[in-house]
């Protein structure tokens, strides 16, 4: 077989054949195929799309292609959630030990944050002694002991996609559903799960910001996850704006921590936690229903349960054994917290939530370059939400900062991302808006 050939016959509009997937896919992985013939055939998938059998063999492909990992000694249905990414978005610190304390094993492979989209290995290496990349010994003990573990990427999972995700990076072909959906359930496959929830976000704050294309995004996932033998289904959920009311690494772990506890919970993350974790719950026969799923997950939280086991996995993973007791006594601090307010009484009709998540990012809190370091103490806290009447003792936020040149920066940013007007202004939207099954 020829790369080239098989380029030209994706630009030409023809299905490929699973034998010549799997070909380009092994050139991918081995550097038999040069940069070029990847980036022509991204392209050609690009404006010609991919068949479900293509996807399903482009994903299996890249699955194969480096360690794929098997839990089928854990003695417990391998549950575990993707988010396309958000702003304020703490969902997995709360889920995963929700989801052990109902009986699920997850072992959770996160990312890093880029751009203005928080990452989950951020926020936990916050917490001091926490290690994110742990031995695979020590990964498989506390999925076992614990029933979570939140970690980063060990070993060498679907290398065909970081070398065929760098290439895109840099050939505009990252936005192609068909190349997102291989890509992102390859990784997924690889950790050896078996059943997935997909949290795919749209709004002003999410990697696709229009609901439809959103919706395509997910109905694609969950066709290809299923046919690669994934059990999966998809929640779609507002990202117009921060999903906490708290953005920033170390600042996320203390609304995740005040959460667990019952101290302080909001309502939209609360919301998007639960029914996550319902899904994941019914769907890998843990709970007889979604609305069965619900309640477990409510009693997980309620009781205690789900703090309980956080607790454990920090401690276990190399954190403070006593860190859910005084979270604020290990989580970093910045020395300046300064709160904006509007000069007179306002009704906060929407945000920009993509310039929330950039004001992050302006405080020094997330990256502009993969190689670039964050600040865990910096962030924003007290977001107001749409449909908040802010004055001069409610702040529109408040800003956590090292210098007063970053206040200033990052006020600049969020005055200018939220807009104010009547309640008949007001714009807001379901916080889960469908769901989609197989
Ligand atoms: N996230 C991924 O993992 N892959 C993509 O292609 C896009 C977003």
């Amino acid at each position: 077989m020829l790369p080239q050939e098989i380029v030209r016959k994706k630009r030409e509009g023809e299905v490929l054949s699973k034998e010549e997937i799997q070909f380009f896919v092994k050139g991918i992985t081995d550097n038999s195929v040069t940069e070029g013939q990847v980036a022509a055939l991204a392209m050609a998938v690009f404006f010609q799309g991919l068949s479900v059998d293509e996807r399903v063999a482009l994903t299996l492909g890249m699955r194969d292609s480096g360690d794929v990992l098997d839990w089928s000694d854990i003695g417990a249905p391998v549950v575990d959630k993707h988010s396309t990414g958000g702003v304020g978005d703490n969902v997995s610190l709360m889920l995963a030990p929700a989801l052990a304390a109902n009986g699920a094993a997850v072992p959770m492979i996160s990312g890093r944050g880029l751009g203005h989209t928080g990452g989950t290995l951020d926020k936990l290496e916050t917490i001091p002694g926490y290690s994110a990349k742990p031995s695979n010994e020590l990964f498989r003990k506390v999925v076992r002991e614990v029933g979570c573990a939140i970690i980063g990427q060990t070993g060498d999972l679907a290398p065909a996609d970081k070398r065929f995700y760098g290439i895109r990076d840099v050939t505009a072909t990252v936005e192609s559903i068909d190349l997102i959906t291989a890509s992102i359930l390859s990784k997924k496959l690889a950790a050896g799960l078996e059943t997935l929830v997909l949290d795919v976000k749209w709004g002003t704050g999410a990697f696709m910001a229009n609901y439809e294309d959103a919706k395509a995004l997910a109905e694609s996932l969950v066709l290809v996850a299923n046919g690669a033998g994934l059990k999966t289904t998809a929640l779609l959920t507002d990202m117009n704006e921060s999903l906490a009311s708290a953005a920033g690494n170390a600042i996320e772990v203390q609304n995740a921590a005040d959460f667990l506890k019952g101290t302080h919970i909001d309502n939209r993350l609360w919301d998007v936690t639960v029914a996550i974790g319902a899904e994941g719950l019914a769907t890998s026969g843990l709970a007889d229903s979604v609305d069965d799923g619900k309640k477990k997950m409510e009693e997980a939280f309620t009781s205690g349960k789900a703090a309980e086991l956080f607790g454990k996995m920090v401690s276990e993973l190399g954190g403070p054994g006593d860190f859910m007791e005084k979270p604020e006594a290990y989580l970093a601090r910045a020395p300046i917290q300064r709160a904006v307010h509007m000069p007179g009484s306002c009704l906060v009709t929407g945000v920009d939530a993509r310039a929330v998540g950039l004001a992050v990012v302006e405080l020094g809190g997330g990256r502009r370059a993969a190689a670039d370091e964050i600040d865990p103490a910096v962030g924003l806290t007290d977001i107001a939400g749409v449909g908040t009447s802010v004055d001069s003792d409610t702040p529109i936020v408040v800003i956590h900062a090292r210098t007063e040149d970053q206040v200033e920066r990052a006020e600049k940013v969020l005055r200018d991302a939220y807009t104010f007007g009547s309640a008949s202004d007001v714009k807001e939207f379901d916080t889960i808006r469908d769901r989609i099954a197989p």
